[in-house]
């Protein structure tokens, strides 16, 4: 722990020093993106709260740094954001994950669904779905159904036409979407009724206070009834304990993610959680 810490620290001053010249940063990532392939994707599992079976996982970026050593998301996706990178590194990650799904697929396994983070601004953009199109061609990959989004629910409430045709035809492709960080302040339920989505991800901080918060739990019961009642399924994240894993089973979340799990891992770890396909 103290070593993270300490990684933190260090780091937070290189964000600093690079925040004041921009282009700094933006090398720095655009090497890490480019010859440097310092970028990688790790794989965390979702397995269903009845049997442990996997259903899925999600596919999350990590930048090995030379100096800072593993770099979670959380410490350089918003700053490939704020420096206009994010379009370069969702296309980078697409990659990525579809080579990893076709070398999966070559493999005779059975992926499930590989859950793609979008950022806000892919998710507007009318030629990502024709661009997804693209490289799922290039990949060689057959089952397109493994691919599937999350998208953050504030974006749905910016449904401009523009996005809602993108989103629309991401699904009418064969992907599945999930709504992510359900509750994180924006989660209105008329939204999400004329949505059009196919699981709803609660967000980790109504996971984590469960099963004592009283406000908490009557957020994640509305959720799941919610889900029961548009028939579309429902993750909890960041599962941490026994004692979160049973309230949700017990109130009936068929889907759970979080560390108590799996950590997110690299794709050869991934690799063994996977059954062979079905021909
Ligand atoms: P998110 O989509 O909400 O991802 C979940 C975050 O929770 C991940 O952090 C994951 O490592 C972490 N997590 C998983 N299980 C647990 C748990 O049990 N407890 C706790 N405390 N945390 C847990 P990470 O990888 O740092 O990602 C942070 C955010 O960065 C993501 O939030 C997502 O919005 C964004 N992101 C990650 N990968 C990508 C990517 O490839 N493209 C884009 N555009 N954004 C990404
Ligand atoms: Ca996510
Ligand atoms: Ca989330
Ligand atoms: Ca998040």
């Amino acid at each position: 722990k103290t070593d993270g810490r300490n990684r933190c620290v260090v780091f937070e001053g290189w964000m600093r020093e690079h925040a004041e010249q921009q282009l700094g940063m933006e090398r720095d990532l655009r090497d890490a993106l480019g010859v440097e392939d310092q970028l990688e994707m790790h794989y965390q599992p979702v397995v269903s709260s009845e049997d442990g079976r996997l259903l899925g996982t999600e596919a999350l970026i990590r930048w090995r740094h030379p100096e800072l050593g593993l770099l979670s998301a959380d410490q350089f996706v918003p700053t490939a954001e704020a420096v206009g990178m994010v379009r370069l590194m969702d296309n980078w990650v697409l990659d990525a994950v579809l080579r990893q799904l076709r070398e999966w697929e070559v493999a005779g396994l059975d992926a499930r669904r590989v859950a793609v983070n979008l950022s806000v601004a892919q998710c507007s953009d009318q030629t990502y779905p024709a661009r997804v199109a693209a490289a799922i061609e290039r990949s060689g990959l057959r089952h397109r159904e493994w691919l599937s989004f999350e998208i953050l629910e504030n974006v749905l409430i910016d449904d401009s036409p523009a996005q809602q045709q993108v989103l629309s035809q991401l699904r009418g492709a064969g992907h599945r979407l999930i709504l992510d960080d359900w509750g994180r302040g924006y989660a209105r339920l008329h939204y999400l009724s004329r949505a059009s989505v196919d699981a709803l991800k609660i967000d980790k901080s109504f996971v984590q206070r469960l099963p004592d918060d009283p406000r908490s739990l009557a957020a994640v019961r509305t959720v799941l009834q919610l889900g029961r009642e548009l028939g579309i399924d429902v993750i909890a994240e960041g599962v941490e304990n026994l004692a979160q894993r049973q309230c949700l089973r017990d109130n009936g979340c068929p889907a759970l993610q979080g560390y108590l799990i799996a950590r997110p891992m690299r794709a050869r770890e991934l690799t063994a959680w996977l059954q062979p396909a079905r021909a």
